[in-house]
């Protein structure tokens, strides 16, 4: 990334605009199909999945549940039917495979939302940066299972933004609205990538999944790494590249190990040499001693920090 240039142009003037979107492209999709396969029944009639992302039945046939759904109902006490169970199952093991924070590019409708704030953020150069704690996602998510305990109900779905954008576009948006605006406005002035990268309980959980996952992106061409950035200032969890990217002296890499990675594939849009791809868990002989884990998710800088001098000392 050249002074001046915003992350992705140089990727853009030579893979064009769709080979550098190309991931990007198909993540939207992937989000506005599952939300029009679930809205098809209650808008046009076509029951071809009933429910939500919460739990769902899809052509009568195929039952799927949100694995933090059934936690907080077995938290407040009460045991799921055999057919949630069996959709918990189906959906741990889909994560497992392809990455637990998938759900969270691939599928919640809150990632567009927040995906359009760090891009207006980035145009109108806000570099305001409220200094959130990572660990504050892990504290809620602890928070909801007491609350489910106390109350003896599934309190977070009451107030989820994503169940309530669903709820809101089955039932009439309301104060859906003024969640999907907090979320919004929350991650343009008070702090970077605040909502999913910081305070999300649902994306801690799938982050966690996403530790065992054997869907990886890996920096396999790491030593054609011209240093530009573009990748650090694309990627909403950005503490995860740099010991994939940079780790090599220390045994790290090139498998982007942490959990928290989405794989969204940005990095691979926007890098011009090609240095990121997807492959799996077993493909590259990757070591993460317990030693580094805490560098592995070490703490963001904001975007203005990602600086030459990091460029410098990170070579
Ligand atoms: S962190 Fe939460 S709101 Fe953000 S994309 Fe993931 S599930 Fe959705
Ligand atoms: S490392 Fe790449 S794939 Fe993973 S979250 Fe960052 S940009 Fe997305």
């Amino acid at each position: 990334m050249k002074p001046g240039e915003r992350p992705g142009q140089e990727a853009i003037a030579s893979k064009g605009w769709i080979g550098a979107h190309r991931y990007l492209i198909l993540r939207r999709l992937s989000q506005l199909g599952i939300l029009a396969l679930f809205m098809a029944g209650p808008w046009l009639g076509y029951w071809i999945v009933k429910g939500n992302l919460a739990s769902s039945l899809t052509l009568d046939t195929l039952p799927l549940t949100d694995p933090l759904v059934a936690l907080q109902m077995l938290f407040a006490g009460h045991l799921p039917e055999a057919a949630a169970l069996t959709g918990v199952f189906i959906v741990l093991v889909f994560y497992l495979l392809v990455g637990g924070r998938v759900y969270c590019s691939w599928v919640c409708p809150i990632n567009i939302v927040t995906d359009t704030a760090e891009w207006l953020r980035m145009r109108l150069n806000i570099k305001s940066g409220a200094q959130l704690s990572e660990k504050a996602r892990y504290w809620l998510l602890g928070a909801i299972l007491v609350v489910s305990a106390i109350s003896g109900s599934i309190a977070w779905e009451l107030i989820n933004p994503v169940s309530m954008v669903y709820r809101g576009l089955i039932f009439g948006m309301g104060l859906a609205w003024g969640v999907v605006a907090a979320v919004f406005l929350l991650d343009l002035f008070v702090g970077r990538r605040a909502w999913c990268g910081h305070l999300c309980p649902v994306g801690a959980f799938y982050g966690l999944l996403g530790e065992g996952a054997v869907l990886r992106v890996a920096a396999v061409k790491r030593e054609e790494c011209d240093d530009c950035m573009d990748c650090f200032a694309v990627c909403p969890e950005h503490q995860v590249i740099k010991p994939a990217l940079k780790g090599a002296d220390k045994g790290l890499g090139p498998i982007i190990a942490s959990g928290h990675c989405t794989n969204c594939g940005r990095c691979i849009d926007v890098c011009t040499r090609d240095v990121f791809t997807f492959t799996t868990r077993f493909s590259h002989p990757a070591t993460v001693p317990a030693a580094v884990n805490n560098e592995r998710d070490a703490p963001r800088r904001s975007q203005p920090e990602i600086t030459k001098a990091e460029r410098q000392s990170a070579g």
